[in-house]
């Protein structure tokens, strides 16, 4: 994918699972982390800010890292992927988060994204 579209994904993904976070673990510890994510070690790095708790960080970084090495020109929409990224238990987690999030945001295209 372009770097554009790369950035895009990452701030998207990044700011879903933050709406997440923010509902459903209002009672957990969260940290505030900053992270830069390098893509196919090209110039290109996209900064990120979260405030999210334990669980939640991981579900992002595993995102940020699947999606660095996401070996697509044009992303396809995920759930038609021939090599999905997540292992299904983490893509149903993911898929349940997309979902919360996007239908609290009401943005159609979200959806589409990741489910077709
Ligand atoms: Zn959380």
């Amino acid at each position: 994918m372009t770097n554009e579209k790369f950035h895009y994904e990452v701030t998207t993904v990044t700011k879903f699972i933050q709406i997440y976070c923010d509902d459903k673990h209002q009672d957990r510890e969260k940290n505030t982390e900053n992270i830069s994510i390098d893509y196919n070690d090209t110039d290109n790095v996209v900064s990120v800010n979260f405030h999210l708790c334990k669980e939640c960080s991981d579900m992002a970084k595993h995102a940020y890292y699947r999606l660095s090495q996401c070996p697509h020109i044009e992303k396809p929409r995920c759930h038609k992927c021939p090599h999905p990224c997540y292992e299904l238990a983490m893509w149903k987690k993911m898929a349940k988060m997309m979902k919360y999030s996007g239908m609290k945001l009401g943005l159609n295209k979200i959806k589409r994204l990741f489910f077709g």
